[in-house]
């Protein structure tokens, strides 16, 4: 029957003279810069702003379904109109993907697609495709004492974030958000809908966890779910602004040697931010223990001692969702359904499988040192993926396209305009982020460095990107690519198969 309406629907989409006509006649409902269909919500101009507004890019129309028909026949109205489709769901893309990445696009903004679900025997959770973090963890931990592996920002979207990787301070013990499907049930380039798992349809299972927004629009996921930790002792470690690079270098050598062994309850963070300006401490190393006070006494114990002792600390120990806002710097987990947080900002990664050797890291704390005129304020963050007990190491590196199973440590670096995020970004900021990041590859050339897809840097040419982001995956990926959208309907800048 389905089937049927969507047929009846493409024979009738030639009788439209344009996309957003052709969307009206299906009942979707519609944002454009000329016109709102009554059942749509909001003004165009605030509702296409992106997170990171230094990309402000303008859709040909933008969707705003409610069913799962109106996204079907969204993307077959694009496809009658050789329109490019992505879809949106936080809208926190790092390159305003969730806009296209260009202008002209049609948008499809998943913000109504709200179910939010545990069973209650098997524990699984259905989540909708517009759904955010913050509300998701709110929900599970309150109505069912359950827990996703997820990010630490609540405003990030569950789809962009879970379809290319997702990682957060329990991924080391329970894997990436992504490693978590169940299921996805998701609308094709064609306009037909399919329930996607590793038994139904196993190759769009594999090529949607990893670089989903090439293949499809997703409507709804299942997780697996896990029991939410009691407590989390949450710490912090704060190195003098007079430690030389040379101390700094050493510091990080000696946390990624205790990293290789540490266990999978344990999340560790580096942070290194501009000293130009102040934003708070320079240099410091956080993250949680989830377990008892005295198991992460003992855990530690190497690290500290590897440390200076003028290390200053704190420690604390907090139930679960409370660890959640303290990593949010306070911020609340429940999200508005209209969401108007912004930045505006340009970010980078660097996924090195290995440790990083004297040589990069002498170059890059020395590079920090000399960085006092760098044009824009930024920071550093390098997450610990791996090590031994790491369950996104020792997950199956194969079961999906996601490539990022063999990072050590994940490098965020992030740069914004200004400390009120207000003012336009200089292009000189791009260079420095750029250097900033050679200073880190470059001494260490024999490394095989990758990069983190949910940190898309958009300078990268497709080429580029595919090379960083899949390696050896991108073959299938473009393979499967060319049978389920053989025109590219879905489609960002550095889209699979765009070349
Ligand atoms: C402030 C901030 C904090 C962050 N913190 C973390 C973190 O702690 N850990 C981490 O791993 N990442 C983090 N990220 C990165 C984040 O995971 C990615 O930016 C993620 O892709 C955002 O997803 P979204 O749905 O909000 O974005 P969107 O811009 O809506 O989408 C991102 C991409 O996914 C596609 N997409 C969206 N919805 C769908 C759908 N339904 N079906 C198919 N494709 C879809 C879009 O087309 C786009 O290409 C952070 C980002 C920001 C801005």
């Amino acid at each position: 029957m389905r089937l049927l309406l969507q047929l009846v629907f493409l024979a009738s989409a030639a009788a439209h003279t344009t996309l957003p006509e052709c969307l009206l006649a299906a009942s979707v409902p519609v944002l454009t810069p000329s016109s709102s269909s009554p059942a749509s919500a909001g003004n165009f101009t605030t509702a296409i702003l992106p997170f990171n507004l230094r990309l402000p890019y303008v859709p040909v129309a933008l969707a705003v379904p409610t069913t799962v028909l109106q996204v079907s026949a969204a993307v077959v109205c694009a496809g009658h109109y050789g329109a490019k489709v992505a879809a949106r769901s936080g809208g926190h893309s790092y390159a305003a993907f969730g806009l296209g990445g260009q202008n002209g696009s049609l948008v499809v903004d998943m913000k109504r697609f709200r179910t939010l679900e545990v069973d209650a025997e098997t524990q699984v959770a259905t989540v909708g495709a517009g759904r955010r973090l913050g509300d998701i963890a709110t929900y599970l931990f309150e109505s069912a004492g359950r827990a996703l592996p997820h990010g630490l920002c609540p405003g990030v979207g569950i789809s962009g974030h879970a379809l290319h990787g997702g990682f957060g301070f329990t991924s080391r013990m329970w894997g990436t958000t992504l490693d978590t499907i169940l299921s996805l049930d998701v609308v094709l380039a064609n306009g037909t809908f399919r329930r996607v798992s590793s038994t139904q349809h196993a190759d769009l299972f594999w090529a949607l966890r990893g670089a989903g927004s090439s293949f499809g629009l997703v409507t709804s996921f299942r997780f697996r779910t896990f029991a939410a930790p009691v407590n989390g002792v949450v710490y912090n470690y704060t190195f003098p602004s007079s430690t030389s690079p040379g101390a700094q270098a050493a510091i990080f050598a000696a946390t990624q040697g205790f990293a290789h062994s540490a266990p999978s309850n344990l999340a560790v963070r580096l942070f290194l931010r501009t000293p130009a300006i102040e934003l708070g401490p320079q240099f410091f190393v956080s993250g949680v223990f989830w377990g008892s006070r005295a198991g992460f006494d003992s855990t530690i114990a190497p690290l500290l001692a590897a440390w200076p002792a003028d290390t200053v600390h704190g420690v604390q120990e907090l139930p679960y969702l409370d660890a959640l806002v303290s990593f949010n710097n306070g911020g609340q987990l429940p999200q508005p359904k209209e969401y108007t947080e912004h930045g505006t900002f340009f970010a980078k990664s660097v996924v090195t499988p290995e440790a990083l050797g004297n040589a990069s890291l002498a170059s890059f704390f020395g590079f920090v040192a000399d960085a006092t005129d760098a044009p824009v304020p930024w920071w550093v963050i390098a997450d610990l993926y791996g090590g031994a007990n790491s369950r996104i190491s020792n997950g199956d590196a194969e079961g999906a396209s996601y490539a990022g199973r063999t990072a050590f440590f994940t490098l965020q670096l992030y740069s914004i305009s200004d400390v009120a995020q207000t003012g336009p970004y200089p292009a000189e900021g791009i260079e420095f982020m750029d250097a900033l990041s050679r200073s880190i590859t470059e001494p260490q050339g024999e490394t095989q460095f990758m990069a983190y897809p949910n940190y898309v840097d958009p300078t990268y040419s497709a080429e580029v990107a595919h090379g960083l982001y899949y390696g050896e995956k991108y073959e299938r990926l473009l393979s499967i690519k060319r049978r389920v959208d053989p025109e590219m309907r879905f489609w960002n800048p550095q889209a699979i198969g765009v070349e």
